[in-house]
């Protein structure tokens, strides 16, 4: 039987350990760290991700300072909203939740956000930073994964690793982080010939490919260690990307749909958010080195 990579309980001990954090810095930062997550319309799937992202926000003692604009709000007002949280000292990270209403072009909103503030690690910016070494905010999904394989003691350097999807939300900065932790990284997409030859040669396969139970057993190798971020709703529950009743028997290690990726990613966006809070104001971030990739 697999070792069950548990997000959900990984996700609660960072929580505690941010909210630890916050309260040993709160007298010096003078305030509580702010997150502003930008809703626009009414996608319902999204208001529960905002929720959740507030919730997870109040546990730990993170001002939630987002707004909610209808769904026919012009560009330009978004992007003064935008331009005004950029510019509140109260706001120590923003998040423009996605999808956005039809109309709406995400990229010019995405590249307004100020990169200091960029609680989702999505800017041009960051994501060059990304590429280079450089430190920033990293994009909270694939941050999570790491987090993930860290903790539970996966070997990550040397190893032969596999990446399904080659998003700029997921895929693509996976990949670089597990390059930049000496992993031999193969990505795969739509376009790849006989995936399952691919697949099988992971020791580590991440899978992003937005497909319900791409992945089957014969796409992997006994051992290898599975992260499932894809999530779908299916008969009234929820699945990933791995068809996770014939994987799991032949994996090391596996990460469950829901409670693996999910909740890492919320936490991540936290982290971030503290992390830009303490920067802010000069505050040491040792405390959460192990988190930054
Ligand atoms: P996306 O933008 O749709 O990208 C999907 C990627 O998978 C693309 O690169 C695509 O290839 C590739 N792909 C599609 N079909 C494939 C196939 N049959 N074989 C191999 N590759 C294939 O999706 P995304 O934003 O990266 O998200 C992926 C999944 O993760 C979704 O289910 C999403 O809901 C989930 N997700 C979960 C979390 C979380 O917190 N758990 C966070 C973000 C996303 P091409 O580039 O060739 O089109």
């Amino acid at each position: 039987m697999a070792h069950v990579l548990d997000g959900r309980r990984l996700a609660a001990e960072i929580e505690r350990r941010l909210a630890a954090v916050i309260a040993e810095a709160l007298d010096a930062a003078g305030r509580a760290p702010g997150l502003a997550v930008l809703r626009v319309g009414d996608d319902p799937a999204s208001g529960v991700y905002v929720a959740n992202k507030e919730k997870a926000c109040a546990r730990v003692g993170i001002a939630s300072l987002g707004e909610h604009l209808a769904a026919a709000t012009p560009a330009e007002e978004v992007l003064a909203v935008i331009r005004r949280l950029n510019d509140d000292p109260a706001v120590d990270g923003i998040l423009l939740q996605l999808p956005l209403p039809a109309g709406l072009v995400e990229g010019p909103l995405l590249a307004a956000i100020d990169p200091g503030k960029d609680a989702d690690g999505l800017h041009t910016l960051n994501l060059g930073r990304l590429l280079k070494g450089e430190s920033g905010p990293r994009s909270c999904t694939p941050a999570g994964v790491m987090a993930l394989l860290r903790t539970a003691g996966i070997p990550i350097s040397g190893a032969r690793a596999v990446v399904v999807g080659r998003s700029i939300l997921v895929g693509k900065p996976m990949a670089l982080m597990l390059q930049a932790a000496d992993a031999t990284v193969t990505m795969a997409h739509s376009r790849t010939r006989q995936l399952a030859e691919v697949t099988r040669t992971a020791e580590l396969l991440v899978v992003a490919a937005g497909r319900p139970h791409l992945i089957g057993a014969e796409h992997v190798t006994p051992g290898t260690v599975v992260v499932d971020v894809g999530i779908h709703r299916r008969n009234g529950g929820l699945c990933g990307d791995v068809d996770h009743a014939r994987v799991e028997p032949i994996a090391a290690a596996i990460t469950p749909v829901p409670g693996g990726v999910g909740p890492m990613t919320v936490a991540m966006l936290l982290v971030n958010t503290v992390v830009a809070w303490c920067r802010r104001h000069g505050l040491a971030t040792t405390a959460l080195a192990d988190l930054l990739s």
